[in-house]
């Protein structure tokens, strides 16, 4: 079995970057940069905004953070996101989710220019990327497609199976897999909580893709000898042996699953640091032009 080491890569792909936007720097003068917004005080939205914030410092990228209250008006943000959507500084605009219920996420994905839209949420991006299309793709798809590249594992004819169907995780990445590309070419099978005889499906496939949210929910029993094993669940369960108190568990039984598995990313530091990484990209993708033209 071999370790997916999705810390590892992500540093590597740092560095990448930030040789790049050195480049971009003496080349251009400019320097890419990054926009978030965020509504209220989640902590979770905090904590993942700050990673994002962080990161874009160790690049070398410029980063805005632009913070609002709970309260705030649906207008207030679009008119925010407008302003952000012609500052020809910025190259990325990401709003963090979720938002306070009287605000549609929806019309404020919307509204962000989809020249921007490093997320990748937008449906002008979403579509493109079905049609196969240069697009900005969702960062955990993305981020999961590029550790499949990193360790040369073979998609093409592979059967791959998905469980889940969110549209930030489940759904691109069986799309991106099954494309006629490079990393696609995968017979794909996406699962969800209506699947029946899940554990038959899961049991055939060469590639198993768990986005599900459901700590641990794949065991031994359900795996091929040899299947490559992607964990996309997040799950924090209390636990007496970490100083925090937290821990974060997989969707994945991690113990007996790699004892069958020829590669299988952790919970954490196997798709969790790739996300941030692919967020990265796209927004020096958008400083390069090289999605849609420079704005
Ligand atoms: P979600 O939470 O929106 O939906 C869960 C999906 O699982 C649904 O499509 C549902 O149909 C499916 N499901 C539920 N029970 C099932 C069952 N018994 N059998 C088959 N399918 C079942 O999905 P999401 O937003 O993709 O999140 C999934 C997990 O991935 C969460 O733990 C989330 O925290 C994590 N996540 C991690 C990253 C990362 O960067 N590592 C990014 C996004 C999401």
């Amino acid at each position: 079995m071999e370790l997916i080491d999705g810390k590892k890569i992500s540093s590597q792909i740092k560095e990448e970057i930030a040789q790049e936007v050195e480049k971009i720097k003496e080349n251009e003068g400019k320097i890419p940069h990054l926009a978030a917004i965020i509504v209220g005080h989640d902590g979770a939205s905090e904590t993942y905004v700050g990673h994002k914030e962080k990161a874009c410092l160790q690049v070398g990228f410029n980063s805005t953070v632009v913070r609002f209250e709970n309260d705030i008006a649906e207008d207030t943000l679009l008119r925010k996101v407008d302003e952000l959507n012609k500052n020809t500084d910025i190259d990325g605009i990401i709003v963090q989710l979720p938002l306070p219920k009287h605000i549609s996420e929806q019309k404020i994905i919307e509204s962000i220019d989809p020249r921007k839209d490093v997320d990748g949420f937008h449906p002008i991006n979403i579509g493109r990327m079905v049609i196969g299309l240069p697009s900005y793709v969702s960062a955990t798809p993305a981020g999961i497609v590029e550790l499949i590249k990193r360790y040369n594992i073979e998609t093409s004819g592979k059967d791959v199976v998905v469980i889940g169907r969110s549209n930030i995780v489940g759904k691109p990445i069986s799309i991106l897999l099954s494309q006629k590309s490079e990393y696609g070419n995968a017979t794909v099978t996406l699962t969800h909580s209506r699947t029946k005889n899940l554990k038959e499906i899961v049991s055939r496939a060469d590639i198993v893709i768990v986005a599900m949210g459901q700590a641990e929910f794949l065991t031994a029993d359900m795996v091929k000898e040899g299947a490559v094993i992607i964990d996309v669940g997040i799950t924090r369960v209390k636990s007496d042996k970490t100083k925090s108190g937290w821990k974060l568990l997989g969707d994945v039984k991690f113990d007996e699953v790699s004892k069958k598995a020829s590669y299988i990313t952790p919970v954490p530091g196997g798709v969790g640091p790739m996300t941030i990484v692919s967020l990265l990209q796209n927004t020096l993708k958008s400083a390069k032009g090289e999605i849609y033209a420079k704005i």
